[in-house]
Formats: structure tokens, C-alpha cells, sequence
């Protein structure tokens, strides 16, 4: 039965473009959107959220391939500065939040603290007497 809907898909999806790099963006913009419209509570957006992702199924399922791929190629040439300072935006973020949740997940055992010389983030254990501090990255000397 799974075998069977596999190649069902398999046949349908022959000869036909899939989801490149411009087909990732229409798809998280059009999803980010429609979020966005919701909270907003604004139809304006949420019909845009819609075209992207009409735009997103009509480019995958699309067999006009020569095509397809000559916008995919000018979306990364529009898009070649960008893109990297995005990803490097995205990957600053993405370590704030696994920092904030760890926090938030030893905050019990550590006290979590900036340093006032370089701003790097310490911590100590709550359970620790010492109230003199040393910081590991700059090595300045402070109480807590
Ligand atoms: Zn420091």
C-alpha cells in the first residue's frame, strides 16, 4: 500500500521541477506571512501568504523545467549579497535561543551573570560560596 502511493508520487512528480532555493524562499515567506496575517488579522496579507504558496505548487509541480530553473538562477543572483548575512542573522539567533534555553534549563543548579569587562556570559553554581569571580574570557576580577 505505501509502496504503491510511493511510486504514485514517484510518477507524478516525474519530469516535473520540485523545490529549489526560490522555491524554499516562496515557501517560508508564504508561511511566515500567512502567521503574520493571522496575527495582524489582516486579509491583504493573508492573501498574500496565498499567492506565495499558489506560486510555490505552480513552480514545483511546473515541467516546464528551462524555466523554472532560469528563475531559480536569477533569484540567486538577486539574492547572492543577501543571502550569507541572512544566514549569518539566522545562526545568531538561533544560538541566542539554545543559550536562553539552557539557561533557563540549569537555572536552578547556576546564576547566569554578564561580565562587567567584556560582556561575556558567566555562571556560577548556586551552591558556591566564592564570591570572587574571575572571567575566563578577559580574566577581570569582580564579586558576586
Ligand atoms: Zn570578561
Amino acid at each position: 500500500m505505501l509502496q504503491k502511493i510511493k511510486n504514485a508520487i514517484i510518477r507524478f512528480m516525474d519530469g516535473r521541477y520540485g523545490l529549489d532555493n526560490l522555491g524554499q524562499f516562496t515557501l517560508i515567506a508564504g508561511l511566515a506571512v500567512s502567521i503574520l496575517s493571522s496575527i495582524l488579522q489582516s486579509s491583504l496579507l493573508s492573501l498574500i501568504g496565498f499567492i506565495l504558496y499558489i506560486v510555490t505548487l505552480f513552480r514545483m509541480f511546473s515541467k516546464n523545467r528551462e524555466k523554472r530553473r532560469q528563475e531559480n538562477i536569477r533569484y540567486m543572483d538577486i539574492t547572492g549579497n543577501i543571502r550569507p548575512r541572512i544566514r549569518r542573522f539566522t545562526g545568531n539567533a538561533k544560538t541566542r535561543v539554545s543559550q536562553f534555553i539552557k539557561r533557563l534549563k540549569n537555572s536552578k543548579e547556576y546564576k547566569y551573570f554578564r561580565c562587567p569587562g567584556c560582556k561575556a556570559l558567566l555562571r556560577k553554581k548556586r551552591s558556591s560560596e566564592t564570591k570572587e569571580i574571575t572571567c575566563v574570557r578577559c580574566g577581570h576580577k569582580f564579586t558576586k
